[in-house]
């Protein structure tokens, strides 16, 4: 890990997100439990990246007197960036059941590794919403930028970008592209190899968690 974080990056060290990620990096983690602690991470993230979104007063009526407490100021949009996004929604509804997903597909040109989009599905208040782009792997950082390209040139004013495994390379793609995007990490590996996956990282994702290794 490295001691000084790039502005804009927040590294989630909870030890339960420790734990867990370790789980999943194990390569004895099958399909099933790598679903089940992806699951339980993302809801973990969801916490620590929506930690400071506004909250709104509203009065409710307790059984005993008037109450005046917090709803969201905004709506929430949950993006994952298909396929291996798909893993993290679950976890983010159990704790933000009324929001709305939005859908972006892309595929790494495996010569290139840029990606390549083939689909792009959002709702329509965008603008008014607080995106939580949802990648597990922030590699080469293509991805994220082609997608939050996306999400902007479709109206979004404010996305955050969630991944478990980042690197630095990734980071800095990202962040030189879109200095406005706060991106939330549980672990910042030292390189990408040759393919252009992390290392030590956790191999495929999209592979593990839909069991297609
Ligand atoms: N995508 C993955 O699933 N893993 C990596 O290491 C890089 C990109």
């Amino acid at each position: 890990m490295p001691e000084n974080l790039p502005p804009g990056v927040t590294l989630i060290q909870h030890p339960l997100v420790q734990i867990k990620l370790t789980q999943l990096r194990d390569v004895n983690t099958d399909s099933r439990e790598f679903r089940a602690r992806l699951n339980e991470l993302s809801t973990l993230m969801v916490i620590e990246s929506t930690r400071d979104l506004a909250t709104r007063p509203v009065v409710i009526q307790t059984p005993l007197a008037p109450y005046e407490g917090r709803a969201l100021a905004r709506p929430v949009i949950v993006a994952p960036i298909l396929r291996a996004g798909l893993g993290l929604v679950e976890g983010m509804l159990s704790l933000l059941p009324d929001v709305s997903v939005a859908h972006i597909g892309m595929f790494r040109n495996e010569e290139t590794h840029r990606p390549e989009s083939y689909y792009f599905k959002a709702p329509s208040h965008l603008a008014d919403a607080d995106v939580l782009l949802v990648d597990p792997m922030l590699a080469t950082g293509w991805s994220a930028t082609g997608a939050v390209s996306q999400l902007k040139a479709a109206g979004a004013t404010s996305i955050r970008f969630v991944c478990l495994v980042s690197c630095p390379a990734g980071l800095a793609q990202l962040a030189a592209a879109h200095p406005d995007v706060h991106i939330y990490t549980s672990a910042i590996d030292p390189v990408l190899n040759e393919r252009a996956y992390i290392v030590p990282g956790l191999g495929d994702a999209g592979d593990r968690y839909f069991g297609t290794v």
